[in-house]
């Protein structure tokens, strides 16, 4: 008789998933379970079992691995955000090493890919800049703010995120604070009632500049004025606002923004560059991450002053005015329009002439101006989101041909893709440096370099 759910099995962890599940293997069988790290031995207890594969749940350590760290966090295993905290951090870095090189090698079909060694940061807590609490209520009925478990949407409490700022704690009690005081009820997603759905916050690691956004299913925040003078006593608070988000979706802010106090954005520097971070807009969330991103790019673009620079997905124009300041001219594409308002300012802001930016799909804008205006380019960035590039982007970069193109990725299986078409087509792989962006999570950022053959 083979295995069934129920049984319990003593399995070794010799390898993980790249959602962070430790691997092993019992009678042929792989099993994903769940708080495990390389290296355990464990009993587990099988949950699902399909032909070849199985997932089992982690019932206790017989051997804990040499990796295994205890969490910082009290609620680390149900939240779904970090999902290798277990892991010391030299072993994470290791993985997301791994996790990169095998996907180039598995998908990218690159034999030997030229690796540097990842960009680790110094300590992986405290990092983000931005954070967004689900709002809502416990068993009990008693308002609670946090995150949501794994795959699911039922909230966490937990008002101290150890990724995130300090002040969030705080701001989330005023907050909660004051749904109380007015009986203002949280958002239900079951029958789409109730008015607070998240609170989003954002920090100028650089500035101190903070953002409260409030995101409600509804149109005005009751006696706001009130949580205003409230918020106002925690110093650097520099805006405050409504997003208006009344539509029953998954997607956490809609489109409006009402101004509650302050103005409607903050500003935050990345090495000698002021920008300026509208609620609606992409920032990356690791700064000090990104300035060593952006001198990697800055590496790989090669810049000698000379150049015309396509910056795709541009964001509020990060990269390409950190490169601006090296190339004849960037023009930057971003799909969001108050992203690509903030770009323009930030050109203005910080004295640069030499970028122009353009709303639209990638897809749609680059292939249209190089059939109606022939465009150029001598080097091309790129930096998707996880999906990666549309083949119409590809292409057309392609017929542009540029001399090289920095490819910014934060998922190393589409950007493998995207590299075997680039390199089928008459390009190199000449460089690859993973980035750790997001300490304690399975997610690992790679920056690569291409150039024409
Ligand atoms: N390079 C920027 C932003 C990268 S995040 C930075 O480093 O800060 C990816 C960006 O792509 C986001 O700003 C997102 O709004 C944008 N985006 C998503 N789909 C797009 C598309 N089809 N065309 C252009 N931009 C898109």
């Amino acid at each position: 008789m083979g295995m069934k759910k129920d049984d319990l099995i003593t399995i070794k962890i010799e390898d993980m998933s790249s959602e962070g599940l430790g691997v092993g293997r019992c009678d042929g069988m792989a099993f994903f379970v769940k708080d495990t790290v390389i290296g355990d031995v464990a009993e587990a207890k099988i949950m699902k079992l399909k032909k070849t594969y199985g997932y089992a749940r982690l019932v206790r350590l017989l051997v804990p691995s040499a990796d295994r760290v205890e969490p910082l966090c009290p609620v680390s295993r149900q939240c779904g955000g970090c999902q290798i905290q277990a892991m010391s951090y030299e072993a994470q870095l290791r993985f997301k090493e791994e996790k990169v090189r095998n996907n180039l090698i598995r998908i990218g079909k690159f034999e030997n890919p030229p690796m540097e060694p990842i960009l680790r940061m110094e300590r992986p807590y405290r990092y983000r800049n931005k954070a967004q609490f689900p709002v809502g209520t416990d068993r009990d009925g008693r308002l609670i703010a946090g995150f949501y478990a794994g795959r699911t949407h039922s909230i966490i409490e937990c008002a101290d995120c150890l990724l995130g700022a300090e002040v969030n704690q705080r701001i989330l009690s005023i907050v909660l604070a004051h749904m109380e005081t007015y009986k203002i009820p949280p958002y239900q997603e079951q029958n789409a009632s109730g008015l607070v759905r998240h609170v989003m916050t954002r920090v100028g690691f650089a500035t101190g500049q903070i953002m409260v956004c409030i995101v409600i299913n509804g149109d005005s925040l009751p006696k706001s004025e009130e949580l205003v003078g409230n918020l106002l006593q925690l110093p650097g608070m520099t805006s405050i606002t409504l997003n208006i988000n009344k539509d029953a979706t998954n997607v956490i802010l809609g489109r409006q923004i009402k101004l509650l106090w302050g103005q409607t954005y903050i500003e935050d520097t990345i090495g000698d560059i002021r920008f300026r971070i509208s609620p609606l807009s992409f920032y990356q969330v690791n700064p000090l991450q990104t300035e060593k991103l952006y001198a990697k790019a800055l590496e790989y673009a090669a810049l000698t002053g000379t150049e015309t620079v396509w910056d795709l997905y541009c964001g509020i124009g990060t990269i390409s005015l950190f490169l601006a300041k090296r190339a004849k001219k960037v023009c930057g594409v971003e799909i969001v329009p108050d992203a690509i308002r903030d770009a323009r300012e930030n050109a203005a802001l910080n004295h640069i002439t030499n970028a122009e930016f353009f709303v639209g799909k990638a897809e749609e804008v680059l292939p249209e101006k190089y059939k109606t205006e022939g465009i150029t380019a001598d080097v091309i960035v790129v930096d998707p989101p996880r999906k990666g590039c549309e083949e119409s982007v590809l292409a057309t970069m392609l017929r542009m041909a540029p001399k090289r193109i920095v490819y910014v990725s934060c998922d190393s299986a589409t950007l493998a893709r995207d590299l075997r078409y680039l390199c089928d087509n008459g390009y190199e792989l000449t460089k690859c440096c993973p980035a750790d962006m997001f300490g304690n999570s399975v997610h690992v950022e790679t920056i690569v370099k291409l150039v024409r053959k």
